[in-house]
């Protein structure tokens, strides 16, 4: 897939945290990001506190390795805008003084079985690509629980799934609509649960529909 279409305007870039929240699970996505709303717990707020402590240096070189901290990220074709935790610039060779950016991404948890982390990272790359116009090849995720990075390929495949969930993310917040929930194990590992209800809203769109029938009744 080629990804050609538009130019997007900076008022219509979305957050690449978006991309996550979507990939993870539609509803959660449309309730934070057209609904505003957000609530932090224990998981969300130990994420934030490994975020934070990898924004708080701006850049440091370490051998032919020189690392960006909170790098800023843009791109206008896939309309996404945030900020990288850490970008490594390798550097490629004695006499070629020319560096390939490396990005890596700080999470709290664990590997998942699900595609979302790899998509974000992904789209980091596809900005950076965009930003430096170099082709980027591979970055690495960071997991607080196993204390390993895990190396990402960024192949056609992965290129392609990332760009599909853009273009969906984007349909997504034009539509204005947040999905129906459709309650799954990871529901117990969301930190909106409370918000959303999966087990009550029963089908419906908005946790605040719910509400206000609640309030009728
Ligand atoms: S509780 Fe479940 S259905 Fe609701 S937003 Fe979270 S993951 Fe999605």
């Amino acid at each position: 897939m080629t990804y050609t279409a538009v130019i997007f305007d900076e008022d219509d870039l979305l957050p690449l945290s978006a991309l996550q929240h979507l990939v993870f699970c539609a509803r959660q996505c449309a309730l934070i990001h057209i609904e505003q709303m957000w609530t932090e717990n224990v998981l969300t707020a130990e994420g934030r506190m490994m975020h934070e402590k990898a924004h708080r240096e701006e850049h440091e070189s370490r051998g032919s390795i020189r690392i960006e901290y909170g790098m800023p990220l843009r791109s206008l074709k896939l309309g996404l805008i945030g900020k990288s935790d850490i970008v490594e610039f390798h550097r490629q060779g004695e006499k070629d003084q020319s560096s390939l950016p490396f990005p890596v991404e700080y999470k709290r948890g664990k590997p998942k079985a699900n595609d979302c982390d790899r998509v974000q990272l992904c789209a980091q790359a596809l900005c950076l690509e965009e930003m430096l116009d170099v082709h980027i090849p591979a970055g690495a995720l960071y997991y607080g629980k196993t204390r390993r990075r895990q190396d990402v390929l960024f192949d056609s495949t992965l290129r392609t799934t990332t760009e599909k969930n853009i273009t969906s993310l984007h349909k997504l917040i034009r539509s204005g609509r947040t999905p129906p929930a459709v309650w799954s194990a990871k529901c117990t590992q969301c930190s909106l649960i409370e918000q959303c209800l999966p087990k009550q809203t029963d089908g419906q769109n908005s946790a605040l529909d719910y509400l206000r029938r609640m309030l009728r009744e």
